[in-house]
């Protein structure tokens, strides 16, 4: 098979933006002799933190590591139900079973794809333990109404930021940005399909000391000491291990790239923004195509453009043929309950775990989750996309939506 990617006017779907800073950074690093968790790392921290106007940061491996011990913090432990949504990548439900609990699943809000707050009250039970909010796609979900309801229940609120770095919320009368954060703790990622790329790595965000203390002895297999410590220290030292840990730290190497990353993500999402902008004028007339909502107090980083084909149109088709011009998409967000892995779970569907009698791929409870996957697609969004490339996914986009009429 010819490989699509390959030719000379192809549009990816995504394409991180790295340049000769990052990689300086990351040779400094190299030539500096200490690779692993060291100073990059609580660098990156720091800048981190303060960018997104937390308390503390912690680095870990990844977002799906960063949602475990997220959820570690909070007290999630086997037996207990997080509710979240199963429109997700499946890291987010993983991460609920990592801590041998079960994911709740509640369905989405069809326009900005973020979990319906008007079901998450109904889905609460004696065992709910937290709530497992994303920001899916980079667009906020509605705290204002989840944070209040979790705090009056004595549930905690994770956030899953994977996509979310750079967007904001209003809050208060106040434009922040996420991952101050506005629940417990907030999870990103840094895989290169987000916004800003460390190669993989992931960030947890916090108010309280003792969690980021928490966080920083989970990471690193509950030890006293950090291998940082232990070298510099004037004294032998013996460290010990506190706790029950894991090895999900972040390298220098990353963190260094990261920091680099940190310092493009304004400009980032101000390109994103433009892109995002352009594509709701030139997309708006076309007929039956859905675009994205942005409410008037969430401002997105648009780490993905998703848009809902009109009815009649086939999603397979409208890809092939967009693909057969040159131009990458991907169908609607996954849901968890729908793969074979969560499927045989009779609580899968959101039932709860008291079972399901839905029809396998025909939940009753998850109709807009399964709608928002088979009836969208995302369309390229990178910060160096060009009007030309834009206006060639806009034209293919026309041509193959008339489908519908
Ligand atoms: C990408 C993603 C994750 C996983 O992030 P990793 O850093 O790859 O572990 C989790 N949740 C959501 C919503 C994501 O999009």
């Amino acid at each position: 098979m010819a490989d699509a990617a390959a030719r000379n006017d192809f549009i990816p779907l995504a394409l991180p933006l790295l340049g000769d800073e990052e990689a300086e950074a990351a040779s400094r690093t190299i030539r500096s002799g200490w690779v692993m968790q060291g100073p990059q790392v609580a660098a990156f921290e720091e800048e981190f933190a303060a960018f997104v106007g937390a308390g503390y940061a912690r680095a870990v491996s990844s977002c799906t590591t960063a949602l475990h011990l997220g959820l570690v913090a909070v007290g999630v432990v086997p037996g207990d139900e997080v509710i979240t949504v199963s429109h997700s990548f499946v890291a987010t439900a993983n991460s609920v079973r990592y801590c041998g609990a079960t994911p709740v699943f509640v369905d989405i809000e069809p326009g900005t794809y973020n979990i319906d707050p008007t079901l998450v009250e109904r889905a609460i039970t004696p065992r709910t333990r937290a709530i497992l909010v994303v920001h899916q796609m980079g667009m906020p979900c509605d705290m204002a109404a989840i944070v209040p309801l979790a705090r009056a229940r004595g549930l905690a609120v994770v956030e899953d930021c994977a996509c979310a770095v750079g967007s904001e919320i209003l809050w208060d009368g106040r434009w922040e940005r996420i991952g101050r954060p506005h629940g417990d703790v907030a999870c990103f990622s840094f895989h290169p399909r987000k916004v800003i790329t460390t190669g993989d790595g992931g960030m947890i965000t916090t108010d309280r000391e003792d969690w980021a203390e928490l966080f920083r002895l989970l990471r690193l297999h509950g030890m006293s000491q950090s291998t940082a410590q232990r070298h510099g220290s004037p004294t032998v030292t013996f460290e010990s291990y506190e706790l029950f840990g894991f090895n999900y730290r972040m390298t220098d190497i990353q963190a260094a790239i990261g920091r680099e990353q940190l310092k493009r993500l304004p400009g980032i999402v101000e390109r994103r923004r433009e892109i995002a902008d352009r594509y709701r004028t030139l997309l708006a007339d076309i007929p039956g195509l859905g675009l994205p909502v942005e409410p008037d107090w969430a401002r997105s980083n648009w780490q993905s453009y998703c848009v809902r084909l009109p009815d009649g149109c086939d999603q397979r088709q409208v890809m092939q043929e967009l693909l057969d011009q040159g131009i990458a998409t991907r169908r609607g967000i996954m849901n968890s309950h729908r793969e074979p892995v969560y499927r045989s779970q009779p609580w899968s569907c959101g039932a709860g775990p008291d079972g399901c009698d839905c029809a396998p791929g025909a939940c009753t409870r998850l109709v807009e989750s399964e709608q928002a996957q088979d009836r969208t697609i995302v369309l390229p969004i990178f910060p160096q996309m060009t009007d030309e490339q834009q206006d060639r996914v806009v034209d293919a986009l026309r041509a193959s939506c008339r489908c519908g009429s």
